[in-house]
């Protein structure tokens, strides 16, 4: 596992105005990670799995590092002059998502994809699930986005 301070890069902050709406902030904040995964499926043949899935469709699984980008927005809380706690949301990804994932097999050691296929896509879908128990205190809005690139070294 990487060290605590460089898994992650640090914010970026941009705002646009709509003139009829308060000023929204939205920031940026990225973290990097890595795992193996598998992509196959019992709905298709072997040879439909590698049609589909190539070099990621091999048996003994592969790694990719991952990029995920979480962009949450919101009014600035005059008091704190925040959208949300940053060392808060840095420390509910670590736990929510880094450590579940990093240096793991996403079939074999995530749940949820026991029987659903790890795709980017489906990633993406199962770290959004999980952001959404991100406190609400925290002014995360339901606008929280992730999103991923996927860059293969296996
Ligand atoms: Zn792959």
């Amino acid at each position: 596992m990487q060290s605590r301070e460089d898994y992650r890069s640090s914010g970026s902050f941009a705002y646009a105005q709509d003139k009829a709406a308060p000023l929204r902030i939205e920031l940026g904040r990225r973290y990097r990670f890595a795992a193996s995964h598998r992509l196959h499926t019992e709905a298709l043949s072997e040879e439909e799995n590698a049609r589909v899935f190539g070099k990621c469709a091999n048996p003994y699984g592969h790694g990719h590092n991952y990029m995920l980008e979480i962009s949450v927005s919101g009014e600035v809380d005059p008091a704190t002059g925040m959208i949300a706690n940053l060392g808060d949301l840095d420390s509910f990804v670590e736990r929510e998502v880094i450590e579940a994932f990093d240096h793991h097999s996403l079939n074999e050691d995530v749940a949820a994809f026991r029987n659903v296929v790890p795709t980017t896509e489906n990633l993406c879908i199962e770290i959004f699930k999980r952001l959404k128990n991100f406190p609400k205190v925290l002014s995360i809005r339901e606008k929280a986005l992730t999103r991923f690139s996927e860059d293969a070294f296996g």
